[in-house]
């Protein structure tokens, strides 16, 4: 089952377009099953958790954040992290830069926006955004690397308006890509497109889509840690 869903996702995966299986509350044995279909990239969103399947499973993965990361449990995933996906403020953006510089790496990053009308959501907005990257704050951060944008569409039935939504993030990557990260080119990732929305995401420019529940099922959050 997850070997047929991660080649049949594969399969229709335009050139440079990239798939990121999200294995949080999944086993490692399910894990271990996309590995040996060939997925490398694994996204997680619980610290705890991304450290323990880190330890037990191949070193070969490349393990991405994607959640909501408190700055107090940086320090743990600094060493390994491949992309983080989900910085939503600038003090996080410190703190990753710090936890960096202590085990001399530079850590790529996703700032992630606000796209969807849900509050609960978290990240950047525009305005936000923006005062950041004029502030120069990021100039002085070496052992960051900014990579592009993430953004969570609203979770909806209205596909227009989930196409609307990532319209405006691509426009967005397109301005910041023209301005501030003009010959940077580093900043090149859109991560956008989930298990309900990545058809769409990738016709409106995703590089990165984060998959779960299409792969491995329906998470079982009764389970505490795995
Ligand atoms: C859980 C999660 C996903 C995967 O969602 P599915 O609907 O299971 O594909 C993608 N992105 C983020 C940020 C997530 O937290």
């Amino acid at each position: 089952m997850i070997r047929e869903a991660i080649k049949s996702i594969q399969q229709t995966l335009p050139e440079g377009v990239r798939l990121i299986a999200v294995s949080k509350f999944h086993s490692e044995t399910d894990i271990l099953e996309a590995y040996k279909a060939g997925q490398r990239l694994f996204g997680e969103n619980h610290v705890q958790e991304l450290t323990q399947k880190h330890e037990s499973l191949p070193a070969d993965i490349e393990w991405h954040f994607i959640g909501h990361l408190q700055t107090n449990k940086v320090k743990y995933i600094a060493p390994f992290v491949s992309l983080i996906h989900s910085i939503d403020s600038l003090k996080l953006l410190k703190v990753v830069d710090k936890e960096a510089a202590k085990v001399n790496r530079i850590i790529p990053c996703l700032l992630q926006m606000h796209i969807a009308q849900e509050e609960t959501k978290f990240g950047f907005s525009r305005e936000e955004c923006l005062e950041m990257l004029s502030s120069g704050a990021l100039s002085e951060l070496k052992h960051v690397q900014i990579c592009g944008l993430m953004g969570m569409a609203t979770n909806t039935d209205n596909t227009a308006q989930v196409r609307k939504e990532f319209h405006s993030l691509h426009t967005f990557f397109e301005e910041l890509k023209q301005t501030y990260f003009h010959e940077d080119a580093a900043f090149k990732e859109l991560s956008m497109g989930m298990s309900e929305d990545y058809p769409i995401a990738i016709e409106e420019g995703s590089t990165l889509i984060r998959i779960g529940t299409m792969i491995f099922g329906q998470r079982d959050y009764s389970k505490k840690t795995l």
